[in-house]
C-alpha cells in the first residue's frame, strides 16, 4: 500500500472493519487510536476494556479517568495528545492479548506512529513495554527514557494498576512529572 497519504481516519475505518484476528468475534466496537494527529506525545496502552469496547474509544473507563486526572495534574491536556493501544479490540474477560493478536494488529499501531510522528511515545504498562521494546519488568524500569530505532520512548505503569494498588498513584504522577520536565528541557510543546 502507498503509505504517503495514509491518515488517522483511514486507519480508523480499517480498524472498525478489521477481521484479521479472532478478537473481532467478541467485540462490540473496535477501538482505534484517537486524539491530536500532530501530538508531541503518544500514549500506548494494552487493549480496550469493557467501557472502551462499548464506546469504541480508548481510555474512557476507570483507567482512562485515572489517566485524565494525572495528566491534568501535571498540565498535559488530553486534547493535545494521542492515545492508542497495542491491540484495538477487547480480549474476552480482559485477558492479556496473545503474541499472535499483537503481531497481527501491529500494523495499525505502526501507521498511527508514522502519521502522528510523536516526539515521545509513552508506554503504559507491561504489555506495551513487551510489545514495543521487548521489555520485562515495568516496575524495575519505569520513569526511564529509552531510545530505539531513532524513536524516544518513556516508560511508566499502566493506570489500571492503581485500581489494585493505590500507592502506585504517586508513582504514576511522579513519572508524568518526569515526562513533563523532559518535554520542557527538549522544547517539546505539550
Ligand atoms: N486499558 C488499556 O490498556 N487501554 C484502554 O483503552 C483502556 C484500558
Ligand atoms: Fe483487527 Fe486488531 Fe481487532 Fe484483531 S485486534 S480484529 S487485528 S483491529
Amino acid at each position: 500500500m502507498d503509505m504517503s497519504n495514509d491518515t488517522i481516519d483511514r486507519i480508523k475505518t480499517e480498524v472498525i472493519n478489521c477481521k484479521l484476528c479472532n478478537l473481532c468475534m467478541n467485540r462490540t466496537n473496535a477501538v482505534p487510536g484517537e486524539g491530536n494527529s500532530k501530538a508531541s506525545i503518544m500514549f500506548v496502552g494494552e487493549a480496550p476494556g469493557r467501557n472502551e469496547d462499548e464506546k469504541g474509544r480508548p481510555f474512557v473507563g476507570l483507567a482512562g479517568k485515572i489517566l485524565d486526572e494525572v495528566l491534568d495534574k501535571v498540565g498535559i491536556a488530553r486534547s493535545r495528545i494521542f492515545v492508542t493501544n497495542i491491540v484495538k479490540c477487547r480480549p474476552p474477560a480482559n485477558r492479556v492479548p496473545t503474541e499472535d493478536e499483537r503481531r497481527v494488529c501491529r500494523n495499525y499501531l505502526e501507521r498511527e506512529i508514522s502519521i502522528v510522528a510523536p516526539k515521545i511515545i509513552c508506554i503504559l504498562g507491561r504489555t506495551a513495554y513487551q510489545s514495543l521494546l521487548g521489555g520485562g519488568s515495568i516496575l524495575g524500569n519505569r520513569g526511564k527514557f529509552i531510545e530505539k530505532d531513532s524513536k524516544l520512548f518513556f516508560l511508566t505503569i499502566h493506570p489500571a494498576a492503581i485500581i489494585y494498588n493505590n500507592k502506585l498513584h504517586y508513582t504514576l504522577e511522579k513519572d508524568m512529572q518526569t515526562l513533563v520536565t523532559e518535554c520542557r528541557r527538549l522544547d517539546i510543546p505539550i
